[in-house]
């Protein structure tokens, strides 16, 4: 475990920025990897570990466990106006597993090489979880109140859709949430450059929801060796090849049209929605995250039938990832039965439903003015994640969620290609502005 070095740190550096990189680091070295199925070994002491670090400045957190194991911790910090609503600042502290063989570095040693924070979890998302320990850290060392009360959230769960982290809390434990109004965490706030004059951020204000379903055919069993009209495998391959293949339209929602103004704003070109593949190409790595978020997607993923090679089954049966956009989940199952046909039966394995807020208000510009601050060419831009995050869970609050988890990134790296990637890592410098820029964003908040 980490001691507190701020004198470690360089010449002006705050007590925050000082201590950031080796709080993640110790953080990575907690292996918490979620295999869906409750055996991972990690969550319950990363939880004692973050409850021990504010702890040791005064707070009171408080664990609380879904199941055996499970730990989420919690804390509250009293503002300066009680009276305002609270701010909640979540992250989660479990993560994707990773195959060793695979890496430069071993993903559980939290290695500092290169002026970055290699393992797993280095974005998804122990730096936010180290950023956000780090300023609290800070401001409680300090005696330095937020204008508001902030909840702080170190969740459980998050990467197997999070029933034993934020919706347990979320379901069980509501009053801990008590008078929040707005929340920041994963995945956004971090920097895309477009040239010398402007850096854009991305603030994730939207999410599309997901279906995940069960496609059955059943058809007549029978010999190997015989006529068959009516084989289940046949079917289900012809229904599953169409879906796969199947282009669902451009939708273009609020915030995704929002992104794409500020986006010919800033590139000086007229976007075409209905051809984006060449603006695509244009964005580099973010490509990849911007590209599913304009229309709905839906992607087989797994086949079974049959148990001999002799004999015809008189089932099959496939599994879709169906990703919906904010709006648009009638439309989705509609088209996606006409492309399915009649023979196939669709049962949901599992659902979360689309989040989106607007881009605007005090929050929103309290996240601006922190970033320029700090980079004089930045300039906060909302986007619509394809994935799903806790903010789904939190918005069943009422909670207004936003990720901000800022980050100035070298144009270079590939950060979108890191989120459950190999090699996963962080350049210290971006954790040390993250840290500047949450403690101004606080202030404003
Ligand atoms: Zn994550």
């Amino acid at each position: 475990m980490g001691g507190t070095s701020a004198a470690s740190g360089a010449a002006g550096e705050g007590f925050g920025e000082a201590e950031v990189a080796e709080l993640c680091r110790d953080l990575i070295r907690i292996d918490t990897s979620n295999y869906g199925d409750g055996s991972g070994p990690g969550e319950r002491a990363a939880a004692e570990f973050v409850a021990e670090k504010l702890a040791e400045f005064g707070l009171e957190p408080q664990i609380i466990e879904s199941e055996r194991g499970r730990a989420s911790t919690i804390a509250r910090i009293a503002g300066e106006d009680p009276s305002r609503p609270a701010l909640l600042i979540h992250g989660h502290t479990d993560v994707v597993p990773a195959n060793a063989d695979d890496w430069t570095h071993h993903p559980f040693a939290g290695e500092i090489a290169d002026g970055m924070v290699w393992g797993r979890g280095a974005v998804d998302m122990k730096d936010m979880d180290a950023m956000t320990l780090a300023v609290v850290r800070d401001r409680l060392r300090s005696g330095r109140k937020p204008p508001r009360d902030i909840v702080l959230a170190f969740l459980a769960d998050e990467e197997a859709g999070g029933v034993y982290g934020a919706h347990h809390l979320v379901d069980k434990h509501p009053g801990l949430f008590e008078g929040v109004n707005e929340a920041i965490g994963e995945v956004g706030g971090f920097s895309f450059t477009v040239n010398e004059n402007l850096r854009l951020y991305l603030v994730e204000t939207a999410e599309k929801g997901m279906h995940w379903m069960r496609l059955t055919v059943d058809g007549t069993a029978g010999h190997g060796s015989m006529t068959n009209k009516d084989n289940a495998i046949t079917e289900l391959c012809e229904a599953v090849a169409r879906l796969g293949r199947h282009k669902f339209p451009v939708r273009i929602t609020k915030s995704v049209r929002h992104f794409l103004d500020e986006l010919s704003d800033a590139l000086g070109v007229e976007l075409d929605p209905e051809d984006m593949d060449t603006t695509l190409e244009r964005l580099g790595g973010i490509a990849k995250l911007i590209g599913a978020t304009l229309r709905n997607t839906a992607q087989p993923t797994m086949l079974g039938a049959g148990y001999k090679v002799n004999v015809i089954p008189g089932q099959a049966t496939a599994h879709v990832d169906g990703r919906f956009l904010p709006g648009y989940e009638e439309e989705f199952l509609t088209e996606l039965d006409a492309v399915l046909g009649p023979r196939v039966r669709r049962e949901a394995v599992h659902h979360d439903k689309a989040v989106e807020t607007d881009f605007d208000g005090p929050l929103v510009a309290a996240m601006q003015s922190a970033l320029v601050a700090e980079d004089p060419i930045a300039r906060a831009v909302p986007y619509t994640l394809s994935g799903g995050t806790d903010a789904k869970s939190f918005s069943e609050l009422g909670i207004r969620c936003f990720g901000f988890a800022p980050l100035r990134l070298p144009p270079e790296l590939d950060f979108a290609g890191m989120f459950h990637g190999v090699d996963e890592r962080v350049p210290v410098d971006s954790l040390k502005f993250g840290v500047r820029v949450l403690d101004r964003f606080i202030d404003q908040s």
